[in-house]
């Protein structure tokens, strides 16, 4: 699989940093992990053609995870160069399926497409399985409904996600025999917030999942302005990678 980075900032304005959004490609499918605001046009500056985008996934429903949903809709409909009629499923938490109808209500027609369906599941901890990916999700203490993915290739590359998060024991329960932790890193140890986990949170999460790769993202202005890596190495010794919009990593 490989994975791209559309936004590893927040809803922040941050340069060269923009909100969550992650393309990720495997033998059979294209899938659009979140998507805030900026994501769509990502997909185009980073090469990626987002009318190949067959699955979105939604951690939860906060704007910087999922406000470009309705620029997707209306950018399918008006493009003429879709090939038609075109699917996409929709993985998503609880409530999505009323965000929808609601947004439908103000947008209708200027976005709906006869020949452009999308198809809702709403989950909560689910184990999906299409064609040689397995989608498994697990609920994260940030919201009553988010959810953290893992997306794991039979014979393949195995990604786990936390969309936002606070630590949790449980974690690790699904983040052991991943091959990377994508985990959001929010905010310097010194300045935790509830519902969001810190450098040194994340670090301990990488080492008792024994993974080789952490990779962090998320990042809010506070800590991109502290020394990310010494508190993650406060408890992991593997591979650190902070993001950028625009990383490409092989799973
Ligand atoms: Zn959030
Ligand atoms: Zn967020």
């Amino acid at each position: 699989m490989k994975l791209t980075v559309l936004g590893s900032g927040t809803v922040i304005p941050y340069p060269k940093r923009g909100n969550s959004g992650y393309f990720l490609q495997s033998e059979n499918h294209s899938i659009l992990i979140d998507g805030g605001s900026g994501a769509l046009r990502k997909i185009a500056d980073f090469g990626l053609n987002y009318r190949d985008i067959d699955i979105i996934t939604y951690t939860h429903l906060h704007p910087d995870h999922c406000f470009d949903f309705i620029p997707l809709m209306f950018s399918l409909k008006h493009d003429s160069l879709l090939n038609r009629p075109k699917s996409v499923q929709i993985i998503a938490p609880k409530g999505f399926q009323t965000y929808f109808y609601q947004l439908m209500e103000i947008y209708g027609e200027w976005v709906i497409d006869d020949d452009i369906q999308f198809q809702i599941r709403e989950i909560s901890e689910v184990h999906i399985k299409l064609n040689n990916l397995i989608i498994q999700s697990f609920h994260t203490y940030h919201t009553d409904n988010s959810v953290g993915y893992l997306f794991v290739e039979v014979e393949g590359g195995k990604l786990l996600y936390s969309g936002d998060m606070d630590y949790f024991p449980e974690i690790i329960k699904y983040s052991k025999d991943m091959d990377i932790l994508l985990l959001e890193c929010s905010f310097p140890d010194d300045m935790k917030r509830k519902g969001h986990l810190t450098p040194s949170e994340c670090g301990r999460i990488a080492s008792e999942s024994d993974v080789k790769t952490l990779i962090l993202t998320h990042l809010y202005p506070e800590v991109l302005e502290s020394e990310i890596i010494p508190q993650v190495k406060k408890y992991y010794s593997g591979e650190v990678i902070v993001a950028s919009d625009g990383l490409e990593i092989e799973i």
